[in-house]
């Protein structure tokens, strides 16, 4: 059945839930939290790297994007949606310029087959990601911390500078609490006073960090470049398909 524009649209709009947000957060350089209250339950359980689909009215149009949801499924009374501002964007800005504390936040969802699902996957965890596509990773380790298991996971985070962090402190901490965790962030251009790891996140470098390639899950979230060539060289390694999971938040977008 194909459905007109505006079947679609009300279709669309019929599975919307509102919810308001409760707090923004201001997590690093052009980069916020807007934090849900879901106490009441509206916004169904999501797995860990789902994205849930926001509608805004700018201007008399609806204009709908993709966020995923940074906070754990094991805390479901908040959905929190770190978005990053792009000075050329359109819904970025209006999200930095209008929501505050009790704007509605429509939105639909969960969203997505890009999830990780403790228990079928039971390798351990390589999450790879650069700039804001750290979102979804946040979710599967802060979901990991709230289960309180202690699974091997290792994050590789490619950041440029270092006010475009994003969660450092707190993963820095979530290091002391879950024994299996392992933190690697690198910064494509940092300060001289940097004493980290420094240059773009790259295959041989995570290779040299982890145990094992072949029997390790894979969740990539980056730039499209990023997410290809470590696919590539994954594949190419001998990991099967199935282990790799890709996440990309620039694709062609739709006609809305
Ligand atoms: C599944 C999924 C999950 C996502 N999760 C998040 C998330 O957690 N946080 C988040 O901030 N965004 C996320 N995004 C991206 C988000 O949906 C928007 O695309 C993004 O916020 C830009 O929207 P905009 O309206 O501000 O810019 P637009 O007006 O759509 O973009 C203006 C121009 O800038 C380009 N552009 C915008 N941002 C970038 C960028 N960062 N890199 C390269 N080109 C860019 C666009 O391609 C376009 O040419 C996700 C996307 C998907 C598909």
């Amino acid at each position: 059945m194909v459905l007109s524009q505006q079947q679609n649209s009300k279709k669309q709009d019929e599975q919307l839930v509102a919810l308001p947000v409760v707090q923004v957060i201001q997590e690093a350089d052009e980069v916020r939290t807007f934090r849900l209250d879901n106490s009441e339950g509206l916004f169904p359980l999501h797995k860990p790297g789902m994205f849930v689909k926001i509608r805004l009215n700018i201007s008399g149009a609806k204009v709908w994007r993709s966020f995923s949801i940074s906070s754990s499924p094991l805390h479901p009374e908040k959905i929190d949606l770190t978005i990053k501002r792009n000075s050329h964007g359109q819904v970025g800005n209006y999200c930095f310029e209008h929501i505050r504390p009790g704007t509605l936040v429509h939105l639909k969802g969960p969203l997505g087959q890009f999830y990780f699902d403790q228990e079928q996957h039971l390798e351990p965890l390589v999450l790879l990601c650069a700039g804001i596509g750290i979102t979804p990773m946040m979710s599967i380790v802060r979901y990991l911390n709230d289960l309180n298991q202690n699974r091997l996971c290792y994050l590789f985070y490619g950041a440029r500078t270092h006010r475009n962090i994003i969660f450092d402190e707190e993963t820095r901490q979530l290091i002391t609490q879950m024994p299996g965790f392992n933190y690697f962030l690198t910064l494509s251009q940092p300060t001289p006073h940097w004493l980290g790891y420094c240059g773009y996140l790259n295959y041989e470098f995570m290779v040299s960090k982890i145990p094992q390639v072949t029997t390790s899950r894979f969740f990539l979230c980056g730039p499209r470049g990023f997410n290809q060539e470590f696919e590539e060289q994954l594949l190419e390694a001998g990991v099967p398909q199935a282990l790799i999971h890709s996440e990309q938040f620039h694709k062609k977008r739709k006609p809305q």
